[in-house]
């Protein structure tokens, strides 16, 4: 199978989701409320934004300019036409970009948000390579997976090892944080309902759909396969693991 076919089958699968990571707007009006001096003058870079659940949450809680980033095209036009439609395209930006290759302006925002996102190119990596585009005393809001009990069972480890090496526990995570030169202003686990109300539950419908619709096509069943496999690990294990929500201020 040609590499682009590859890449459409998997945004297919992952096509017409509420949202493409766990996540839940109380989550992010929670974590917002830990970041002082909101207000409309304000400069909020959302990266890896997907289709903008968060995004329109922020834009719902706040005054403030927002530009939201990702690297998928169709994702950005879905939150384009939102934003169009709700009228608020005056603060509230979208366009193409690749995480790892951002072009603003030194300085240019006061809070940089990423939801299930930053694991792409890596926490340390994004922390360390973003911080030049906040302000003095700017803030970073992130999402990620830690494991929450010591020992998960081998299948999920297994899961885990491969899927995500870099996973650790809640007190790695901050250390991490730490050690990249940021402080950490709060944190707080995200409930379980982020990972399946607006997440794996409708993606849990595209998997059926989609294996029906390629019943004959092996590498669209494999990666539903794949997927499958992610949703019956959570199913299974999901008191092992859970993402963080964690926001972190720039000294
Ligand atoms: N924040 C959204 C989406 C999380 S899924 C939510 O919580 O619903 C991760 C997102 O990161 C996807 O939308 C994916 O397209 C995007 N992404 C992956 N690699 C990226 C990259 N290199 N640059 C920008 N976005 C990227």
């Amino acid at each position: 199978m040609p590499p682009d076919r590859a890449v459409a089958l998997f945004y297919e699968l992952f096509s017409g989701l509420p949202r493409q990571g766990p996540g839940t707007a109380a989550s992010t009006r929670r974590a917002l409320e830990l970041v002082p001096d909101i207000g409309p003058r304000t400069r909020i870079l959302d990266i890896g934004c997907g289709t903008g659940a968060q995004t329109l949450v922020l834009a719902n809680s706040s005054p403030s300019h927002i530009v939201a980033v990702d690297n998928h095209p169709p994702f950005v036009d879905a939150l384009k036409r939102e934003v169009h439609e709700l009228g608020i395209a005056d603060r509230v930006e979208a366009c193409v970009a690749d995480m790892r290759r951002l072009d603003f302006t030194d300085g240019s925002f006061d809070l940089i948000w990423c939801e299930g996102a930053i694991y792409n190119m890596g926490l340390e990596a994004g922390l360390r390579d973003w911080r030049r585009m906040l302000q003095h005393n700017g803030h970073i809001a992130l999402t990620e997976v830690c494991w929450r009990k010591p020992e998960p069972p081998a299948a999920c480890a297994a899961f885990w090892n491969r899927e995500y090496p870099a996973i650790r526990d809640t007190q790695a995570l901050l250390d991490a944080i730490g050690a990249c030169g940021y402080e950490t202003v709060g944190h707080f686990p995200l409930p379980a309902s982020a990972w399946w109300d607006d997440y794996y539950r409708p993606l849990q419908d595209n998997v059926t759909r989609f294996r029906e619709r390629y019943h004959d096509v092996q590498a669209a069943l494999e990666l539903a396969e794949r997927c499958q496999t992610e949703i019956d690990i959570w199913h299974a294990y999901s008191e092992f693991y859970g993402y963080e929500f964690v926001v972190l201020r720039a000294g």
